[in-house]
């Protein structure tokens, strides 16, 4: 990670709202209606079930502040599950997240997790690829060894994908148009082959940040900014420590993008 980025991701954690920010809609109210409408992520119209945005399994078991629920469809509530199980235990179990508390109270469960999936399931990918890595102090010196894992970049940016389509719908009190995808970035994971790559992940960051900030507790903070006509910036921190950011862009207009 560059010097810059980093300063940007730091800043991304630390920047506080300066004034409380207002929401448009979060939809707790969905559970309890009976009836028919658009699901958030695909947009058919049917019998809905509330998704939680991030998934309710990543809070901890009681929280005091209001989670962000949008209607989805059956298939599409199921389509990122076990890939949202799988991102949990990544960030749980990452570096970043040790002092977290939420993180912490999730992490015991997760453990459980691989014992109890083994070498298949949702956490294969971190089970299959766990080593014992050398720890060695900041002068080279072999201090111990701890578990290390590749983590696949691809889960983790269809669940921030997911999560910004969520929060999108949320936020700006629609669907994301068909004409406009996802193209999200693991900022923790992401090093910019060149300056122009560089460039433009940094002002992705400056585009997201400063526009309106929300946090769920110790569990997930974002900075956004909506531009309308379904392009907006998303900066967002899991467990006070693991960045991703996203743009909701249009698919014409950044045809070498990969969007979802
Ligand atoms: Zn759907």
């Amino acid at each position: 990670m560059t010097r810059a980025i980093l300063a940007l991701a730091l800043r991304a954690r630390y920047a506080r709202p300066k004034s409380l920010p207002r929401f448009c809609r979060t939809h707790s109210f969905v559970a309890e209606r009976v009836g028919f409408e658009p699901s958030a992520y695909c947009g058919q119209v049917g019998k809905v079930t509330t998704d939680h945005v991030p998934p309710r399994s990543w809070f901890p078991e009681v929280v005091d502040y209001e989670l962000i629920t949008v209607p989805a469809c059956s298939p599409c509530n199921q389509g990122w599950a076990a890939d949202a199980e799988y991102m949990r235990s990544v960030l749980v179990v990452d570096h970043r997240s040790n002092s977290n508390p939420s993180a912490r109270e999730l992490q015991s469960k997760v453990i459980r997790g691989f014992a109890r999936h083994g070498r298949g399931g949702p956490t294969a990918d971190i089970v299959g690829t766990m080593r014992e890595v050398e720890l060695r102090s900041a002068a080279g010196l072999f201090v111990g060894t701890t578990g290390a894992f590749d983590p696949n970049i691809d889960k983790l940016e269809h669940v921030c994908s997911q999560i910004v389509r969520g929060l999108y719908w949320s936020h700006a009190g629609t669907r994301l148009p068909e004409t406009h995808g996802v193209g999200a970035y693991i900022v923790a994971a992401f090093t910019p082959k060149n300056a122009e790559q560089r460039e433009s992940i940094e002002q992705l960051i400056a585009l997201g940040l400063g526009g309106n900030t929300r946090e769920l507790g110790d569990v997930f903070k974002f900075d956004y900014r909506l531009m309308g006509a379904g392009s907006s910036a998303w900066v967002m921190q899991f467990y006070e420590g693991f960045v991703a950011i996203a743009a909701t862009l249009e698919k014409a207009a950044t045809p070498h993008r990969k969007l979802r």
